[in-house]
């Protein structure tokens, strides 16, 4: 999965859009939560953050998002070399609905896309646009559905659908793979290698799960408060950096 649509070499940029963030900080309560980041994302990629509770992850995405007052800075760059602040689509972990949520997808889309008030008949025309966004992923089928009869990867697939409305030039998903089988991790793999070549999205995912970094990863960045490495999967779990953050001893014939 490795290959992406502008095939880059190196670290540069030409012809292409990228993602850059630069010397980001950010502090709360007289603490520094995260300093000094540095990152650097080409449209098309998966880059996996890893990185121990507490490291920052979830905080360096809400700064993307821009929902994290912080120091330093984050812009996009279309290939054209015009700089703008990114179109950010972010997958939270999957909330859990009770099994009693009379609220269907649909109603969901349209509170979320439209302004239709959700108690009137719903046109033809807005249901055909909530069908389209679930096209992305696959998941027509299940508009009439309840959230609260939705299997976890089923949820999974609806937020992922959300998040793509309007279409962002990164997807971010915080901790996608806990609570999820490997078979579903499979599917969302597929599905995200997918939508990165379509739509020529960055797709920047947490996670705790490094058994398959190595087959998705373009970019492996390790952090604790800062970037401690980046590379590939096997650069990264192969440093000293990694071992240290994870408490490994370096046992090395
Ligand atoms: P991760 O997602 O890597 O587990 P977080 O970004 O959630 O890490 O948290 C990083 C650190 O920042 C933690 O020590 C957390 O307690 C702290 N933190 C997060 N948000 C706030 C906040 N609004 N105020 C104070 N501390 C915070
Ligand atoms: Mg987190």
């Amino acid at each position: 999965m490795s290959e992406n649509l502008h095939k880059h070499s190196g670290e540069g940029c030409k012809g292409a859009c990228c993602l850059r963030v630069t010397d980001l900080g950010v502090s709360a309560e007289g603490r520094t939560i995260l300093q000094g980041i540095d990152l650097h994302i080409h449209c098309g990629q998966i880059v996996a953050l890893i990185g121990p509770n507490g490291a920052g992850k979830s905080t360096l995405f809400k700064a993307i998002l821009g929902q994290q007052p912080h120091t330093g800075s984050i812009q996009f760059e279309r290939s054209g070399g015009k700089r703008t602040r990114p179109l950010v689509g972010y997958v939270p972990q999957s909330p859990a609905f009770d099994q009693g949520e009379p609220v269907s997808v649909l109603d969901l889309f349209v509170a979320a896309i439209s302004r239709w008030p959700v108690f009137l008949p719903i046109p033809k025309a807005l249901r055909a646009k909530v069908e389209e966004c679930l096209g992305r992923v696959h998941g027509e089928g299940l508009i009439d559905q309840r959230l609260g009869s939705l299997s976890g990867g089923e949820l999974q697939r609806v937020l992922l659908a959300l998040a793509l409305e309007p279409l962002p030039h990164v997807l971010i998903l915080d901790e996608p793979f806990s609570g999820v089988d490997v078979e579903g991790e499979l599917r969302l793999l597929r599905l995200l290698d997918e939508l990165r070549r379509t739509f020529d999205l960055s797709v920047l995912l947490s996670t705790h799960d490094f058994s398959n970094l190595g087959d998705y990863a373009d970019k492996v960045v390790l952090m604790k408060e800062t970037v401690l490495k980046v590379g590939t999967a096997q650069e990264v779990m192969d440093s000293p950096e990694f071992a240290q953050v994870f408490h490994l001893r370096l046992e090395r014939g």
